[in-house]
């Protein structure tokens, strides 16, 4: 790999699912798995950066809802590369299945209500993971300077990366379609999501890499943070 592309981080955009690929000098990771289709974007993306499949080295799913999970059992097949994933969340992974998450307004109760109402919501093409994690992971064992942090909330077993320079891959921890509208519309504990929010200040963060929409400014989130939750 060009030392160039080394810590790097490379969106994938792909419908409105975001994925993303760090590098190392060993290979990449990639966060996320998009949707179905989104096989053709994370291959293309790859070849625009002179790699191949294989230069993957290590796959995290942030969380098992079917638009992080559904090119997962072909760019694992392609890639060989590990899964990793929270224990909480192993279970959906191999059923190929996770329900719909609630609404954190009356909108979006409405809106996920109709949403589980279509087939095969929430399904996506089964895989075995190969690292389920309990707790905080150091990724030096495959080659990346960060490591995997729970961040329970938006699903039980969701996790993020923060790596040493200071990117937070967030998965749905934080949204970011809307320019300042961070709290995800969905969220199976928000109290829970809260919790993580407070414990990710602690942490020394750049930029956030959310699994839909653009990167967010930390600072500016800090600052939002303070706005919306300090009295
Ligand atoms: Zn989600
Ligand atoms: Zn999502």
């Amino acid at each position: 790999m060009a030392e160039q592309e080394q810590n790097k981080v490379v969106s994938i955009h792909s419908g409105k699912a975001s994925m993303y690929l760090y590098g190392s000098p060993s290979g990449y990771l990639l966060v996320d798995a998009g949707l179905k289709k989104s096989i053709k974007d994370i291959t293309s993306v790859l070849s625009r950066l002179n790699a191949k499949p294989g230069d993957i080295k290590l796959i995290v799913i942030t969380h098992g809802h079917s638009d992080h999970t559904g090119s997962l059992a072909e760019i694992k097949r392609l890639s060989g590369a590990p899964v990793m994933v929270h224990a909480h969340e192993a279970a959906s992974l191999e059923a190929g299945f996770k329900d719909m998450p609630k609404g954190t307004g009356p909108l979006w109760r409405i809106m996920i209500g109709l949403a589980s109402l279509a087939p095969k919501a929430g399904s996506f093409p089964p895989v075995k993971p190969d690292v389920v994690i309990q707790e905080d992971t150091d990724l030096a064992p495959y080659g990346f300077n960060g490591r995997a942090v729970f961040l329970p909330g938006h699903t039980a077993g969701s996790l993020g990366i923060i790596t040493e320079d200071g990117a937070l891959f967030c998965g749905d921890t934080l949204f970011h379609l809307i320019r300042r509208r961070y709290y995800p519309p969905f969220a199976d504990d928000s109290e829970a999501l809260q919790e993580s929010w407070k414990r990710l200040l602690d942490e020394d963060i750049r930029t956030a890499y959310p699994g839909h929409g653009d990167p967010i400014d930390w600072e500016d989130f800090r600052r939002y943070y303070h706005e919306r939750f300090s009295s």
